[in-house]
């Protein structure tokens, strides 16, 4: 297949969508044809928020969520509760649980579950990160709720985690399993999430 064929700025615009997750050829190049049939300054507003997004993001020093400010808006927050935390794999979980609007606690996003086939060792996840924080404000928090994926990865990785709490002496829980074995957070809808929370066990 010719790609050139659009002369090369066109060409590389379809090159970089379809570097992106779940873009094949084909979507990428009806993107790029649909904002080049727009006005110059819709294109000069989404490469703006881009780039601004990008240079803007960094890890919430608390709760290592994706955040533009630092803390992050649920850190600081004067409506959360902070005898609270809830620890996910990802900044989508930490969304799904928002997107119940059932939770007011604080969280804590690991980026990532313990899965030695893929290389990924404990000291990849930020459960360091968490320790710390617990050693920070122990006397405030009640409850460490192990909100990981019900895959083996997520299920090792709660383990791991209730081990390395252990000698804190905080409460440590592990969601209900409400959710399908192996199932992504992000995927589950909002009943099956409440009702895990609200199901949740002891450690
Ligand atoms: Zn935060």
């Amino acid at each position: 297949m010719n790609t050139n064929i659009y002369g090369s700025k066109i060409t590389r615009l379809i090159e970089e969508f379809s570097k992106l997750p779940g873009i094949g050829h084909k979507t990428a190049q009806r993107l790029a044809f649909y904002l080049l049939s727009q006005p110059a300054s819709r294109a000069e507003s989404l490469a703006d928020a881009i780039v601004g997004a990008r240079h803007g993001a960094m890890y919430c020093s608390i709760c290592c969520n994706i955040t533009d400010v630092d803390p992050c808006a649920i850190c600081s927050s004067a409506r959360r509760d902070k005898s609270l935390i809830m620890v996910v794999e990802t900044p989508k979980d930490l969304a799904a649980y928002e997107n119940t609007n059932n939770y007011s606690g604080l969280y804590h996003v690991l980026h990532g579950a313990i899965n030695p086939i893929a290389g990924i060792r404990p000291e990849h996840i930020k459960a360091a990160e968490l320790v710390r924080r617990l050693g920070n404000m122990k006397d405030e928090v009640k409850e460490v709720i192990l909100a990981t994926n019900t895959t083996v990865e997520g299920e090792a990785t709660a383990v791991y985690i209730s081990k390395l709490l252990a000698p804190l002496g905080v409460t440590v829980s592990r969601i209900a399993h409400g959710i399908p074995v192996g199932g992504d957070l992000e995927y589950v809808d909002a009943v099956t999430l409440i009702r895990a929370l609200e199901g949740r066990r002891g450690m």
